[in-house]
């Protein structure tokens, strides 16, 4: 059955690279939950950022609501999801908090 599998994997790989269907996604979800978006491509930012590419954006609000959607998007791929109470996710692996993400979630596809 790999020859069915194979079409699957090209698709999931090609929306993770494009970003902007996940990203849009994660925004709407982010109000859902009551979070204001605070950053998209605007902003100070490390150098490289995906805010530039306009891959990120940060979300921020109530920290009940902040940990629940990083629960969410914890399961979502993301390339980076970074918020500091909770830990941090880059490229599929926890390399735990990385700082200065204490009162907002970073979240890049
Ligand atoms: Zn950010």
């Amino acid at each position: 059955m790999s020859t069915t599998e194979f079409p699957t994997i090209s698709n999931d790989l090609l929306t993770s690279v494009a970003g902007g269907s996940q990203l849009s996604s994660g925004m709407t979800r982010a109000r859902e939950l009551g979070l204001r978006i605070t950053s998209t491509t605007g902003g100070k930012h490390a150098a490289h950022s995906y805010h530039y590419q306009g891959r990120a954006f940060d979300a921020a609000g109530s920290p009940s609501a902040m940990r629940q959607f990083y629960r969410e998007m914890a399961g979502s791929h993301p390339t980076e999801l970074f918020y500091d109470p909770m830990g941090g996710i880059k490229h599929g692996r926890n390399i735990g908090a990385i700082g200065g993400h204490g009162t907002h979630v970073h979240l890049a596809y």
